[in-house]
């Protein structure tokens, strides 16, 4: 697979009276070419910061003050805004929790979508509006050919992500970055758009990165996981890894209070107690340190990030081969 999107120690805050929040604290992760990457954390983890960090899209108060984003070897960061804006929703393209936020409710749903095929793809008007009409076709909306010349609010909710997956596909970006796209629909609607986002992906290879508070959504259409808490990345690894052999407290503690049916039985589901971390004054050791279970005084410490297999990393010092070994004459005495 080849390098789409490589991310180095981005780091975003928010300039508050109280004081800084740092928000997003040396994140780094890459994406390949048809890759479908899901980030996920509870609220407050740093992952829409982060989604929005990469294509600058983040307002005052809030500042990127360091990292790189390249994006085929080259840095957004480096780039003016117009060379931006010429790469957001072209080659990068983004569908939000709301799509009422980033649809103009008072202008018909096909013109919103000539004017983006026009402006990007150079094509003239009945030509950007047969291809309009097509897209919203591919997402499955019914009389495309009628519905072109509707409102926004006039298409249900889950119609109206469909719009928009539609106008964010409909210049075939390389990446799509999708923040939290499921979360305001109902479970079955959920499940057609994450069907198609898959289906897309397949059709035409383009990688994905979806943001989701949500392991069920992850487990359903990602390929590979980052889990996010205080603004750090605290295991990443296939969904094999973090689903079958997760090594961080926090993604067992999320994991865990995921609904599952065992048996005929509904478990018990068990939330994670405490708070997340004030990132107004970040700790300076393991962020997950006040909730998690195995705390230890070198927990003050920030911890490396350790490889407990190919691919898979975890910010945890339960991970280092001194606790490893102990770990293991522990079992073995136990024996
Ligand atoms: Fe828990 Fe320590 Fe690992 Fe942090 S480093 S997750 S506090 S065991």
């Amino acid at each position: 697979m080849t390098e789409l999107l490589s991310v180095q120690n981005l780091k975003t805050s928010f300039m508050t009276r109280e004081g800084e929040v740092e928000s997003v604290r040396g994140v780094s992760f890459d994406i390949q070419q048809g890759e479908v990457v899901g980030i996920v954390g509870e609220s407050g983890s740093g992952k829409s910061i982060t989604a929005k960090s990469l294509l600058g899209l983040i307002q005052p108060p809030g500042v990127i003050k360091e990292g790189k984003v390249l994006f085929h070897g080259q840095d957004l960061r480096q780039m003016t805004e117009p060379q931006l804006r010429a790469i957001r929703g072209n080659q990068i393209a983004m569908i939000f929790q709301d799509p009422m936020t980033s649809l103009n409710p008072v202008i018909r749903v096909g013109a919103q979508m000539i004017e983006v095929l026009r402006r990007h793809q150079k094509l003239d008007k009945a030509g950007a509006r047969q291809r309009a009409i097509e897209m919203l076709r591919e997402v499955g909306i019914p009389s495309p050919e009628q519905r072109i010349d509707q409102y926004p609010h006039e298409f249900s909710g889950g119609m109206r992500q469909r719009v928009m997956i539609a106008m964010a596909l409909s210049c075939k970006p390389e990446l799509l970055i999708a923040d939290e796209p499921t979360t305001a629909l109902d479970v079955t609607i959920q499940a057609q758009i994450l069907n198609l986002m898959k289906q897309l992906r397949d059709a035409t290879n383009t990688s994905i990165l979806l943001i989701t508070h949500d392991l069920g959504v992850v487990a359903q259409v990602c390929t590979r996981v980052i889990v996010m808490y205080g603004g750090m990345i605290m295991e990443e690894g296939t969904v094999e890894d973090i689903f079958e052999r997760p090594s961080h407290p926090y993604t067992q503690g999320l994991l865990r209070s995921i609904p599952r049916v065992k048996e005929g039985q509904r478990e018990r589901l068990v939330s994670i107690e405490g708070t997340p971390p004030n990132l107004l004054h970040p700790p300076t050791g393991c962020p997950f340190m006040e909730r998690c279970p195995h705390a230890m005084d070198k927990c003050r410490e920030m911890p490396p990030y350790f490889v407990p297999e190919e691919g898979h990393r975890s910010l945890c010092w339960l991970l280092s081969s001194d606790m490893q070994q102990q770990k293991r004459e522990q079992e073995g005495d136990e024996q």
